[in-house]
């Protein structure tokens, strides 16, 4: 279909999560045009045994991946790989699927720069609006599209670590993916019928065939269009051409790196980046590409006699959120037992499984920056892992809760042995070093649009971009301060709010 020239009410750059989602609800209203510009490909064609959901980890390297890095991190001294998906469905068609809300009390410090209505109780409709939770637990959605439940049959060694998490003392939560428990239990997967269902399957498929939404795929953004302070439009390039898409609103979906890198090379962010980069200031935004931040995730790894069953489902079917200290507010720490045993740096294992531990309010605050106002010109993505010595120490707490787990008697009959970090890394310092040297990100990059009304922030209470008329951001990069779990679901209730928000319906 030939855009050019044409007007829309609505233009969404970014066909992933929060893209699919806002397609979908804003083309329920037939008298609303709305235009999804996505710079990947509609999918379809990988092949079949990369779409089954043990093979998630295989998908990042493939052109429904961006390849990013980091840039050299202080911690590790090189650079992190940070997946991210292209092509519809974005992240969440090539994710882990696990579908969890944060605990509720990480969300309180959303309102600490203004932004008003994002609490906990504020999101809730829109979590249960996303959702179909299998479980039929209480407060739980009941009819949204994403339908969601535990792994029916869990791989017996993940309920072993579920056993012997409860002979260390933590609690059995009923459901761990509601946002109001702490404990451990099965989370919630994106699963549907033995495959893994993305944003773009449950919101987006069903909508397609409506007249008055149009996709492009393919179809890269280079930089917003702007008359005085509104913008009014995206230039964009498919097909070796360029095109201009207008609308009444530009709605950035395009992810925590997409959305931040596209306003930058835009001339919205830092002046000082910007003229550095050589990119004429629009609108200076001192908050663009700043509190940028991640969880990262350090890996125990063990070997096991008895033989581990071959994967079904995503390999962390279950998982725990805990406290690093009686002190902490809520949970800060997630600990997930996975049914494969991942790379390490001590030995190759070849049966096995793996424990992860992360620190899920981490204090690090990185930055994403741009070299110029190429729009095929790699961002700078630095999430400044580690550079708190707080989130190290929520590690340490992490790894001595997950040995508690894996010396239980729960695991006895598996005979283990931990291989990595190994049973010489047993202080604090050495604990530090492993995870400092050997994490890897858990891909929940959040925070480069912070949401709230003062100086730092992005976007106002309602996900307008402040200072400009006629743009707005609703994905991940709005969140101001990370979820203490997975991150989709809470993008998912972000997008089903910026829905309400653009239609006025709150
Ligand atoms: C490997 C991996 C595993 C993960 N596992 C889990 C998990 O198990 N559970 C969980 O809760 N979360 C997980 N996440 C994170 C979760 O999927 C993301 O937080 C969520 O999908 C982010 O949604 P989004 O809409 O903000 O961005 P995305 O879903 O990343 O969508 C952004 C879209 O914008 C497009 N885009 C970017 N720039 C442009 C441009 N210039 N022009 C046009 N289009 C553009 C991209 O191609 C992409 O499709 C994982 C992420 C990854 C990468």
């Amino acid at each position: 279909m030939n855009t050019q020239g044409s007007a829309y009410d609505v233009v969404l750059v970014g066909g992933g999560t929060a893209g699919c989602i806002l397609a979908a609800r804003l083309s329920e209203d037939p008298r609303v045009r709305v235009l999804l510009l996505e710079a990947g490909s509609a999918m379809s064609g990988l092949p079949e045994a990369v779409a089954l959901p043990p093979a998630w980890p295989s998908l990042a390297a493939t052109t429904a991946g961006w390849g990013d890095r980091t840039v050299v991190q202080r911690a590790s001294g090189g650079p992190v790989p940070l997946p991210r998906g292209r092509g519809l469905g974005g992240s969440s068609a090539i994710n882990a699927m696990v579908f969890a809300r944060g605990h509720r009390s990480g969300y309180d410090s959303w309102g600490d720069h203004g932004a008003k209505g994002w609490a906990f109780d504020d999101l809730l409709p829109y979590f249960q609006r996303s959702e179909t939770a299998l479980s039929g637990a209480p407060g739980r959605g009941t009819q949204g599209p994403l339908v969601v439940g535990p792994a029916t049959a869990p791989n017996d060694v993940l309920l072993a670590c579920l056993d012997g998490a409860v002979e260390a003392g933590h609690r059995r939560a009923l459901d761990i993916s509601g946002g109001l428990e702490e404990g451990f239990a099965p989370v919630d997967l994106n699963i549907v019928a033995g495959r893994r269902q993305s944003a773009a399957d449950a919101y987006l498929a069903p909508a397609l065939n409506r007249s008055n939404l149009c996709v492009v795929t393919d179809a890269v953004a280079h930089r917003l269009l702007f008359e005085g302070e509104r913008c009014t439009g995206v230039e964009y390039g498919a097909g070796g051409a360029t095109h201009t898409a207008t609308g009444a609103e530009v709605v950035l979906t395009a992810g925590t790196v997409g959305s931040a890198h596209l306003l930058l090379r835009s001339g919205v962010g830092p002046a000082k980046d910007l003229e550095r980069a050589q990119v004429e200031v629009v609108h200076a935004l001192p908050g663009v590409g700043r509190n940028l931040h991640d969880h990262p995730r350090a890996n125990l790894v063990y070997r096991a006699q008895r033989q581990v069953p071959a994967a079904r489902n995503n390999h962390g079917e279950i998982l725990g959120l805990l406290r690093s200290t009686p002190e902490a507010d809520g949970p800060d720490l997630q600990i997930i037992f996975i049914d494969i045993p991942l790379p390490n740096p001590v030995a190759p294992v070849t049966n096995g499984f793996t424990i992860g531990v992360s620190p899920m309010r981490p204090l690090s605050r990185g930055t994403l920056r741009i070299t110029s106002a190429d729009p095929h010109a790699a961002p700078l993505i630095d999430p400044a892992y580690f550079t708190a010595e707080q989130d190290v120490r929520t590690v340490f707490a992490g790894v001595t809760a997950a040995r508690r787990i894996a010396w239980s008697s729960a695991l006895a009959d598996w005979g283990i042995e931990e291989v990595s970090p190994g049973l010489d890394a047993v202080d604090e310092p050495s604990i530090g070093d492993y995870a400092r040297k050997y994490f890897g990100s858990y891909c929940h990059p959040v925070g480069t649009c912070a949401l709230g009304e003062d100086e730092v922030s992005v976007v106002d209470s309602q996900l307008r971009v402040r200072g400009l008329d006629g743009l707005r951001v609703a994905d991940a990069s709005v969140i101001p301060a990370i979820p203490s779990n997975n991150t989709n679901a809470t993008v998912c209730a972000i997008a089903e709010r910026a829905a309400d928000l653009l239609l006025r319906r709150s």
